[in-house]
């Protein structure tokens, strides 16, 4: 039984990591073990040191702790926005696991939300694209809307003005006139739903009930406050959905819901999310003379410079690693693999969205990070 005393003592005396302890030796890894660590080496024949070392006892031997700690991760995590524009976004992730930049990318590839379009009612085509393939090609027409102003349509759900979007289209091209392209400009938003009457409620005679359209749509879309200054449209006006010769009509609506990209490429937010490791150039002796030359010509992206430094001396300087394409061809031949390493930051992510229009790249990426969040917090309730 533990006495009062003891008990108290424990309380007072604040908890420890083993690592903090002053008998254990706090180790440094040698300089080769601490690269292979950190870096991937990219060699003529294959990358190497590819691998993460997760296990926290690895090093243990050797006094160093690889365990991950909160507070390290904390003070070493950064991200820092390299270039932002309406469509694009760069910007590094300093300090953080491959793993988990990967997680970043997969969720902004396959499951952000957006709205596009699903069904489609043709009521005449007459162009030489079929209307499979013309329903196809208005499903990928990235639209302009914010997906968190709607909600999820199941099977059963009534298509409302808080679950579907409406277009229609209607292009006809006159005999005697010449061919005339369809674009997704031609798609025109009707805020108050369907126009297109239900065939069952058209012929029934006796009904006096309201006409019934495709939609039930309580109030007008455009009257609700996010899209007063917004009306919902495609991103761009100049996509080609088909052409029409004289005589030809397109006439149909089109019907957008809300679904993600791991159901269809459709509804993917970005045209890409990508990431690569920041490279690392280093010289491993001075280049002097020709042969600085020769390495600032090896380099099909310009990323060596010659430095004059006196009497018309030259020597070769690493003037832009960001821009290395990892290429190798400074590491190629002779004896060239002793005088450049070429590596990579293992923690150092290089990430570029590139957003379809529907929401800016930093409001994808601050959506993204929700997400994992969510999952996070999920799996640690199923656990506790
Ligand atoms: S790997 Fe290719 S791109 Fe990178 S520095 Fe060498 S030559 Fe240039």
């Amino acid at each position: 039984m533990v006495s009062e005393a003891e008990n108290s003592r424990e309380q007072k005396t604040p908890k420890i990591p083993v690592w903090d302890l002053p008998d254990v030796p706090k180790g440094e890894l040698p300089q080769h073990i601490q690269l292979q660590r950190t870096r991937v080496h990219c060699t003529f024949d294959a990358p190497t040191h590819t691998e993460n070392v997760q296990y926290s006892g690895a090093y243990a031997a050797m006094g160093v702790d690889n365990s991950l700690r909160l507070g390290e991760f904390r003070k070493n995590f950064k991200v820092e926005v390299i270039k932002l524009t309406e469509d694009d976004m760069e910007f590094d992730m300093i300090g953080i696991d491959a793993a988990i930049a990967n997680a970043f990318r997969r969720i902004l590839i396959a499951e952000l939300p957006t709205m596009a379009i699903e069904k489609v009612f043709v009521a005449n085509n007459t162009s030489v694209v079929q209307d499979e393939v013309l329903a196809h090609r208005l499903g990928l027409v990235p639209l302009q809307v914010d997906p968190r102003h709607f909600n999820y349509i199941s099977e059963n759900d009534e298509p409302t003005e808080k679950n579907t979007i409406v277009f229609k289209l209607h292009v006809r091209c006159e005999r005697g006139s010449p061919r005339i392209k369809v674009k997704s400009g031609d798609l025109q938003w009707l805020p108050n739903g369907s126009g297109f009457v239900r065939s069952t409620e058209k012929s029934n005679p006796d009904s006096t009930s309201k006409t019934k359209t495709y939609t039930s749509f309580s109030s007008s879309q455009d009257s609700l406050p996010e899209f007063v200054d917004k009306p919902i449209a495609p991103k761009h006006d100049d996509i080609v959905l088909s052409k029409l010769g004289p005589g030809q009509e397109i006439e149909l609506e089109a019907h957008a819901v809300k679904g993600m990209g791991k159901t269809h490429a459709k509804w993917s937010p970005v045209a890409t999310a990508w990431y690569r490791m920041l490279p690392e150039i280093v010289l491993l002796q001075d280049i002097e003379g020709e042969k600085a030359e020769e390495l600032v010509k090896k380099c099909p992206v310009k990323v060596f410079d010659i430095e004059d430094f006196g009497k018309g001396q030259k020597r070769a300087t690493v003037a832009r690693p960001r821009s290395c394409t990892l290429c190798r061809e400074c590491i190629r031949g002779d004896d060239w693999e002793t005088l450049v390493a070429v590596r990579r930051v293992k923690d150092h992510f290089i990430f570029t969205i590139e957003s379809t229009g529907a929401l800016p790249p930093e409001v994808l990426f601050t959506e993204a990070v929700k997400i994992l969040e969510d999952k996070c917090e999920r799996v640690i309730s199923e656990l506790s």
